[in-house]
């Protein structure tokens, strides 16, 4: 495989705050169209390392290559524009508007509508909010106001939020945490879904849920990759028991 092949490479990735490397010469390399899920213990860098790829963090030294792009040299809202959209753990859904409203304030371009193009836009917008809604299993309430929605619901509808713009990395962090059961199965038929025009990023500590989505897991460890596979082969690598024991 050559570095051609992979949508996102990470290559010798290192951030120190005050000395201390957070990320410590992280490789990582992901497919088109895969779903690639990082665990590790409290501390390990998950978080520094989304931030990193969506330019919220800046790179002591390293690359971060993505769609033939270098990503470590620009700011965070070109890093959406070649679309990598990341989704944080809390909600920052519109609680007073609809369900509809939500998803068309995040249509590119779509915040304020005016003039000839208007009639045009609209049903641009329409369709597409329509689709993802449907994605996202709230096609029969695009009419109800955000604020009551189910906790489950309000997350899917911030992936949809990201979904409208269509980008080609999508980056979750936790987004079952609190979900109940029957969501986190739907929860893992959107990812698998949506990997057909996209590659996802997840951080996890649910293994159930970890098992239901992972192409392949990485498990992170002070900063760096301590193992890389299956979840089946991470899970009885000997360093992975090690460290997950000795927490
Ligand atoms: P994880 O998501 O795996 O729990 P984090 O990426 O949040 O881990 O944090 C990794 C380490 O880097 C932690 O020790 C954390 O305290 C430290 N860290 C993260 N961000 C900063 C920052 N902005 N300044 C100083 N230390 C940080």
């Amino acid at each position: 495989q050559t570095a051609n092949d992979f949508i996102l490479s990470i290559d010798a990735l290192t951030v120190s705050f005050d000395g201390f490397k957070a990320v410590n010469d992280l490789s990582l390399y992901v497919d088109e169209n895969e779903i690639r899920v990082i665990i590790g213990p409290n501390g390990a860098g998950k978080t520094t390392v989304l931030d990193l790829i969506c330019g919220r963090t800046k790179a002591t030294s390293g690359s971060i290559r993505f769609d033939g792009r270098e990503l470590t040299r620009m700011r965070e809202h070109e890093i959406v524009h070649a679309g990598v959209g990341r989704k944080f753990q809390n909600p920052s859904i519109y609680e007073d508007l609809t369900v509809f409203e939500n998803l068309e304030l995040s249509f590119p371009q779509g915040r304020s509508v005016f003039g000839a193009l208007t009639f045009r836009r609209d049903r641009e917008v329409i369709e597409r909010v329509e689709e993802v809604a449907e994605l996202i299993f709230l096609k029969d309430h695009l009419n109800t106001d955000a604020a009551i929605l189910s906790h489950g619901q309000k997350q899917w509808l911030e992936i949809g939020m990201l979904l409208i713009q269509k980008p080609r990395l999508l980056m979750l962090d936790e987004p079952v945490a609190g979900m109940s059961v029957a969501e986190r199965i739907k929860t893992a038929e959107l990812l698998n879904t949506i990997t057909k025009n996209q590659s996802v990023i997840v951080i996890e500590h649910d293994m159930k849920f970890v098992e239901d989505i992972a192409h392949r897991v990485t498990v992170l460890h002070q900063g760096k990759v301590l193992s890389e596979g299956s979840m089946e082969r991470v899970k009885n690598d000997p360093k992975v028991i090690e460290v997950y024991l000795g927490h």
